[in-house]
């Protein structure tokens, strides 16, 4: 057993706590009021090589390891969580199928511009009727002269409008169900593919979240991703991991609630004693650092698992389901902490609080968590 990060590991957590502090932080509550996408931030961690940080260094990628990415996740989160969510959806669900399926032309063509920055990734999986029941897919592609020609919409999908290209999943043999599930690399500049940047959410507002329409857009044979019929197994691979970076950025968001929280209890003061005097908010604080430990520890050994290639789809839901519960838990008493000051923007722990709500609803909600859970331990 060996609870300590690498040295590569602390060095990259230091940068990424100065980065988020001095870089990510200053600018976050601005941007959750005008929506304005991070574009500059991601051009610095471009410049920093962490566009691509677990892809192989053969396709411009820096060859880290999973527990590097939920560092990077962790600390940019704890800084904005619209930040963190954009780097998490571009590694996980844009650059991971590419690397995971991808043949090496693919690779060299697509990957490589994920790694560079030059493209944000993206992964269009859910629709109007399909999200956590994905097998009831109905976007379809036809083969027709070496073409496949793609039809039907997606929704809720993150950095689309920042993408030159993306992974999408449709049907390709209905009779076969989700056996009949291919995946697809799509260029976003395609004729008769829209992307539409139009939701007005509760949280995550510098983040991009868009809705997709595909009409007779044609992408040649060889934009296949992986075999035909594959795409249902591999969006569930592909969401294994994504549940780390999700994780992650729930520990991030909770840190950051304890933080400021710890902060304004110490400085606040009522019946003549600062709040950090009174036990009912020492116990609050003193649960928060201790979900969020064991929190962050839950992800790390996910990590750790995928790394090694062992089998880690259990403990990627345990802390993807366990940690945005976390989060939610830990915002909401930051809020409380602060009193009527929570509920005003300008204490930031609102912002905390509507940004964690994500958590437990994309890349499997709670429910199916525990049911992929259940199935795990063999109910
Ligand atoms: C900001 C944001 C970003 C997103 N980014 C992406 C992205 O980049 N790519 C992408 O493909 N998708 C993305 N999503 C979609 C997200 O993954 C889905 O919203 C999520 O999987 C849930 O699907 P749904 O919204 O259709 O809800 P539904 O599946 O309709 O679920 C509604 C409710 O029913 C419950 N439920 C459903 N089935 C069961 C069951 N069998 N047992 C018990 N309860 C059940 C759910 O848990 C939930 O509470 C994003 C969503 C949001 C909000």
């Amino acid at each position: 057993m060996n609870f300590d990060l690498t040295s590569e590991q602390l060095m990259l957590k230091k940068m990424m706590t100065e980065f988020a502090d001095e870089v990510v932080a200053p600018g976050a509550d601005e941007r959750d009021r005008t929506k304005q996408f991070p574009v500059e931030i991601f051009k610095q961690m471009a410049e920093l090589n962490l566009m691509g940080l677990p892809f192989s260094e053969e396709y411009g990628g820096a060859g880290a390891d999973s527990t590097s990415f939920a560092i990077v996740v962790e600390e940019l989160s704890r800084a904005c969580g619209s930040t963190g969510i954009t780097y998490s959806a571009h590694i996980s669900l844009g650059g991971a199928p590419l690397s995971l399926f991808g043949t090496e032309e693919q690779k060299h063509k697509y990957l490589s511009k994920i790694c560079s920055g030059e493209s944000f990734g993206a992964f269009g999986l859910t629709e109007p009727n399909a999200g956590s029941d994905a097998g009831g897919t109905r976007t379809n592609a036809v083969l027709k002269d070496r073409e496949w020609v793609i039809n039907g919409s997606k929704c809720f999908i993150t950095n689309a409008s920042h993408a030159s290209f993306l992974a999408l999943t449709a049907v390709t043999d209905k009779e076969k169900g989700s056996r009949g599930i291919t995946a697809f690399i799509v260029p976003t500049d395609a004729p008769g593919f829209t992307v539409v940047d139009n939701y007005e959410k509760l949280g995550l507002h510098s983040s991009n979240t868009t809705e997709l329409i595909l009409e007779n857009v044609q992408v040649p044979e060889e934009n296949m991703l992986g075999k035909e019929g594959e795409g249902f197994k591999q969006f569930l691979i592909t969401l294994d991991g994504g549940r780390i970076g999700i994780g992650a950025m729930a520990v991030g968001i909770a840190q950051a609630a304890h933080d400021k929280a710890l902060q304004y209890a110490k400085q606040r003061t009522a019946f003549g004693n600062s709040l950090s005097h009174f036990q009912a908010i020492q116990h609050k604080l003193a649960d928060m650092a201790m979900q969020i430990e064991l929190a962050r520890n839950m992800v790390y050994k996910a990590a750790w698992l995928k790394d090694k290639g062992r089998k880690f789809t259990k403990e990627a839901a345990m802390a993807k389901l366990y940690a945005s519960e976390v989060a939610m838990s830990a915002t909401h008493q930051a809020i409380q902490i602060h009193g009527g000051y929570g509920y005003m923007r300008e204490y930031q722990v609102e912002r905390f609080f509507r940004d964690a709500r994500l958590l437990e609803i994309g890349e499997g909600t709670s429910e199916i968590l525990r049911n992929v859970i259940a199935r795990e331990i063999g109910c």
